[in-house]
């Protein structure tokens, strides 16, 4: 059988390579391409090494609670390649009123667990504080499909929302919380306040049954990454396909039916293939996809993409007054600022710069401030030192700047997206040698993107992704 695989991020990988383990496993003779527009594989993952510095162009890290991403890691042996982050500097602070406060200790994305830093932290006011308590007494609430923004305010109160809930969620789906949908992105919210009522008391109780990752002497904390960098992990999954099987600067044009199987027309001619897996970006699957089925490929392109920026700085650590005691920064909508959030990279993770430097990376853009993308490269690169050195008091030019563009790259999950991604399922389920995959509808991060791929090549295998 002979498989194509179109795109070359994390999805494809995954895919082609589960592909080849699976056939290898069950004995199916397997030819299988890969093809990929740009000139590199790995798609938003790209890790750069420049004079000491380790600068990751998009993803910087994984989720180890979701299962699937590690697990390709172990068998791909890459487990020794992992490193955790450094939990010593586990803070976060929200820039507020033109200061960075520390997140309260024992704060769980959107709610508190721990009362007395909660009590003392200087983020919230007292009526934003009491507001928050009123989780404890609230009644259950809400409908079936409710925005992250809707959610927080009926629980926790505006306050919550605007200065924590808000940014950290911009930081993770570069979204406005009124459109996200709550239960496609966060369910354990949503099933929190289902069985406890109260999301303070049910994430203490939580808490006590199993403790944070990370927090109690765990092999992994909650976000790993790459002794390498990121790319680490594209360049093994690469190097397992067989010879000849990726094809470079080649994009697809156009999909349609050849007998039992495709016909995809590419910038360097056309490929027949008895199952072809499109791990293309949804705007792109939608337009692959609009004449094989008009109502599929329109579905499919409704799930709308925001687009983002990373500036990398390096200083030198004496040119950066701040401790730089955390893991970086989030910033409220509010606040006005280029930035939605920042990482002090070479704190979180180590081998990121040389001995005595740092590298701190600005994170731009997203749905609610589309517009700053528009600057050109230099103004970007301005803002986003302007806004650190305010926030961090520096003043020296830092010693390397690199800035990395990703337009129309992150999927976003608006209310209705699950039933939206159901009858995308269904739809295409009724396409023999078609499968979809990838970050635009189970779960936006590597490790979903990595359980989406390697199902997408049990399906074009026939076989159980066991
Ligand atoms: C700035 C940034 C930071 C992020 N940080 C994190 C993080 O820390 N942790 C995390 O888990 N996730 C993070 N993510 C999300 C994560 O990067 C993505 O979920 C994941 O990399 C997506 O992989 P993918 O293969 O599905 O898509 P992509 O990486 O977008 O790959 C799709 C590929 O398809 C190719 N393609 C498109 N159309 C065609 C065509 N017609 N023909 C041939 N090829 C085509 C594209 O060129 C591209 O290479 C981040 C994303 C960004 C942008």
């Amino acid at each position: 059988m002979h498989l194509l695989i179109v795109g070359g991020g994390i999805t494809g990988l995954s895919a082609a390579h589960r592909a080849v383990e699976l056939a290898r496993e069950r004995g199916i003779p397997l030819a299988l391409t890969l093809v990929e527009a740009r000139e590199r594989l790995g798609g938003t993952i790209a890790s750069e090494h420049v004079d000491g510095f380790l600068v990751e162009a998009g993803p910087d890290s994984f989720l180890s609670e979701k299962p699937w991403a590690l697990a390709l890691c172990r068998r791909l042996g890459l487990e020794d390649r992992l490193v955790r982050t450094d939990d010593r500097f586990r803070k976060v602070f929200v820039w507020h009123g033109g200061r960075l406060h520390p997140l309260p200790d024992g704060f769980q994305l959107l709610a508190p667990t721990a009362l007395l830093p909660f009590a003392t932290s200087s983020l919230f006011s007292l009526s934003g504080k009491l507001r928050m308590a009123l989780d404890l007494v609230l009644p259950r609430g809400g409908g079936d499909d409710e925005s992250l923004g809707a959610f927080v305010r009926r629980r926790l109160g505006a306050e919550a929302l605007e200065r924590v809930a808000q940014p950290l969620v911009a930081g993770i789906y570069t979204a406005d919380p009124d459109e996200l949908s709550l239960i496609a992105t966060m369910p354990r919210f949503v099933e929190l306040e289902r069985r406890e009522r109260s999301l303070i008391l049910g994430l203490r109780r939580a808490l006590r049954r199993a403790p944070l990752p990370g927090t109690s002497g765990a092999r992994w904390s909650l976000f790993v990454t790459f002794a390498g960098g990121m790319e680490e992990m594209v360049t093994a999954l690469a190097d397992r396909l067989p010879a000849g099987a990726i094809a470079l600067k080649q994009r697809v044009t156009g999909l349609t039916r050849s007998g039992t199987g495709w016909r995809a027309d590419t910038t360097a001619g056309p490929i027949e293939a008895d199952h072809v897996i499109l791990a293309t970006e949804s705007h792109a699957t939608a337009r692959l996809t609009r004449y094989v089925d008009p109502a599929l490929a329109n579905l499919i392109g409704e799930i709308a993409y925001s687009s983002a920026a990373t500036v990398s700085l390096g200083y030198r650590r004496a040119d950066v007054p701040h401790p730089l005691d955390g893991f970086g920064f989030v910033v409220p909508r509010r606040e006005g600022k280029a930035l939605l959030a920042a990482t002090f990279s070479s704190v979180k993770y180590p081998g990121r710069a040389p001995e005595g430097h740092v590298l701190i990376r600005g994170f731009l853009g997203g749905a609610l401030n589309a517009g700053v993308l528009s600057e050109p490269d230099e103004a970007l690169v301005q803002r986003a030192r302007a806004e650190l050195g305010q926030a961090l008091g520096i003043r020296a030019e830092p010693v390397l700047t690199r800035l990395h563009r990703w337009p129309a790259s992150m999927p976003q999950y608006h209310v209705g997206h699950l039933t939206r991604v159901d009858t995308i399922e269904r739809l295409a389920g009724a396409i023999p040698g078609l499968s979809l995959a990838g970050g635009a509808y189970r779960g936006v991060g590597i490790a979903d993107c990595v359980r989406s791929g390697e199902a997408a090549a049990a399906r074009a295998l026939g076989v159980e992704n066991a």
